[in-house]
């Protein structure tokens, strides 16, 4: 690689400065609404006539939600022998993501060998490099069945109220089917993108066509299904807000079906080669035992710089983090490097969309100009091709995405666009409060709500454990470690959640909680450590990595744990190896 000239290279964080400014909004993370507000949460795949008897019940353990978080911490508490435990779930079966995200195109975009939790224990092999949904849905159900988990779902079912009892050393939970269940652990496993967003346009209420987030595809009004085409849209002129992971997989199928495709875009995705190819079956039966274990922590390992002997995965991904630009360069001619491999990374994927796409002003309005960590990478081979089409037109916002809607569609620069169909790939809330994101306001010890002791944000020990609430774990990326493969992640903390009970059980403890000092500790670990990442932040155009470039103490308690998830990983081991429970309140059984 010839290094590219300095200037350019000034230029381009001209460029990215510019841009980031432009998409900087007060509102922050406000900017957006929830599906309910606008009556657009409907659950498209469950029976609406679902009934059953409440449940009256005491348990070990319940955990919230029955997507990865949920089933792999239903599975590392089985292997345990603690098979004491219920998984409550809003949705009609397993797969939490799987589950909702049904939309034409829906596949995952990491390589399905080490996205799919425990295939050497099912004997599963995928049958692309990247599964389909349906594929990923399948293999959750049977996940569910392998593991003997449907026997402990509570399905269509949501908690209403949780409260705990400081005499009893046990938590009391309602739920919206009239459940009354008693238990000693709780398990907040409700998934890191649950709660879709829509966002807050003017008029959006007004809108008198058709509209749906990604999450609840109307398959009835577009005809089709996830694996077979869009067959009432021939005639209807249909537009998207959003061009994240999700809208890059949706327009090609809108494309290939809907009379008029309008893109309306704030910011755009890198979009690289994804290549996707049939898994080789002798390949995949040669490989040795333990083998997905080893791939998968290799390949944590590669995206996040830490540059092992081998990459075993070998996709866009790892050409793409192979090097950590974001880390504090030990020299000056270390940060002019990391800043030209930066550079060259990103210029891959705008000359890629030159090589791609035929008009040279909807090219130069697709690329994309952050830095390579700023934003989630996207891989797709029919994204950028599709603005080729006739029928398929950007609608760049110059950054100051759709503000505004009249009852005939999204209005951009004084032009109105009248749309049949609004699909919105507006995304989740990641950073915003866990209360919201539950539904309900965990009760205490001392009738403290769970809204009143993170007002500010959360307050935890390694992003798991918390003061005040007793027996209350909580699977989440804040304060914990980031996986880009989000299942390597699950299956780390999962494990850990399902030692800690197992450990509180065979030592005779009633309760376990962290101490506020312990929570301190660890939130300023993770500030300490967090500086090169703010200062690669400070160039990123808003997004959720960055809380929507809010400075709030919310955003700012998000931190994750800095370096590999492998880091975090580590930290655990050490932990619960040293046998002090170090940072946490227990009470022994009387
Ligand atoms: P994102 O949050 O990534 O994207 C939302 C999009 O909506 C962004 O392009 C955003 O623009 C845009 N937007 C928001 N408000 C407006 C507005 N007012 N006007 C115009 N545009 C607007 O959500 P996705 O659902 O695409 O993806 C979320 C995550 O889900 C991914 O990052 C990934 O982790 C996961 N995912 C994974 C997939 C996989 O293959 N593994 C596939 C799909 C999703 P802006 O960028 O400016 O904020």
């Amino acid at each position: 690689m010839t290094s590219p000239d300095p200037s350019t290279i000034e230029a381009a964080k001209a460029r990215y400065a510019a841009e980031r400014a432009k998409r900087l909004r007060d509102e922050g993370l406000a900017q957006y609404d929830t599906l309910d507000e606008h009556h657009l949460d409907r659950d498209p795949w469950a029976d609406p006539d679902f009934t059953r008897d409440p449940v009256v019940e005491e348990v070990d353990v319940v955990v919230l939600g029955g997507g990865w978080a949920g089933m792999l911490t239903g599975i590392n508490l089985s292997k345990r022998g603690i098979t004491s435990f219920r998984i409550v779930e809003k949705a009609a079966d397993f797969g939490g993501t799987w589950y909702w995200n049904r939309y034409p195109g829906c596949m995952c975009d990491v390589d399905s060998t080490i996205y799919l939790p425990l295939l050497e224990e099912t004997g599963y092999m995928p049958t692309e490099k990247y599964a389909s949904a349906p594929e990923i849905f399948a293999y959750a159900q049977l996940l569910g069945r392998h593991f003997g988990l449907y026997d402990k779902a509570l399905f269509q079912t949501e908690i209403e109220s949780l409260v705990w009892d400081d005499d009893a050393h046990r938590w009391d939970l309602t739920t919206s089917r009239g459940d009354r269940i008693r238990t000693q652990f709780f398990v907040s496993a409700g998934g890191l993108m649950h709660k879709a967003k829509l966002p807050g346009i003017e008029g959006i209420d007004g809108f008198t066509g058709k509209a749906f987030h990604t999450t609840r595809w109307d398959y009835g009004y577009t005809g089709g299904s996830p694996t077979e085409p869009l067959d009432r849209l021939a005639d209807k002129v249909v537009g998207i807000i959003g061009t994240g992971a999700t809208s890059v997989q949706v327009v090609p199928q809108l494309a290939r079906s809907a009379k008029e495709v309008y893109v309306f875009q704030r910011t755009p995705s890198a979009v690289g080669v994804r290549a996707q190819q049939p898994i080789d079956e002798a390949w995949f039966r040669s490989l040795p035992p333990g083998w997905q274990a080893e791939r998968t922590r290799n390949f944590t390992e590669v995206v996040t710089g830490n540059q092992p002997d081998r990459d075993l995965v070998a996709d866009g991904w790892s050409k793409a983090l192979w090097e950590d630009t974001q880390r504090e360069p030990a020299s000056e001619e270390e940060r002019a490097r990391l800043e030209a491999v930066d550079f060259e990374v990103m210029e891959g994927f705008r000359h890629r969309i030159d090589e791609l796409v035929e008009d040279p002003e909807t090219a130069e309005k697709l690329k994309p100009w952050y830095g390579k960590h700023c934003k989630r990478l996207c891989f797709h081979d029919e994204y950028l091709q599709a603005f080729n089409l006739p029928n398929v037109h950007l609608v760049d916002t110059n950054g100051q995405g759709v503000r505004e809607m009249t009852a005939a569609g999204p209005v951009v620069d004084g032009v109105e666009y009248p749309l049949d169909l609004l699909v919105f790939a507006s995304g989740f809330e990641i950073t915003t409060g866990l209360v919201s994101r539950l539904g309900f306001d965990p009760v205490g010890r001392g009738g403290v709500r769970l809204s009143e002791r993170w007002h500010d944000g959360t307050h935890s020990l390694h992003g798991i454990l918390t003061a005040d609430f007793p027996d209350f774990f909580v699977v989440s990326f804040i304060q914990a470690g980031f996986g880009l493969n989000f299942v390597h992640f699950l299956s780390v903390s999962t494990a850990h959640i399902a030692w800690l009970i197992d450990h509180c059980r065979t030592e005779g403890i009633a309760s376990i909680e962290a101490t506020v000092e312990a929570e301190d500790e660890w939130l300023n670990i993770l500030w300490a450590a967090s500086g090169p990442l703010a200062r690669y932040n400070q160039s990123c155009t808003p997004s959720y990595g960055n809380s929507e470039g809010s400075r709030t103490m919310l955003a700012a308690r998000s931190a994750v744990f800095p370096g590999s998830l492998m880091d975090y990983a580590a930290h655990l081991e050490q932990w619960r190896d040293a046998g002090t429970l170090e940072g946490t309140r227990v009470q022994r059984q009387a």
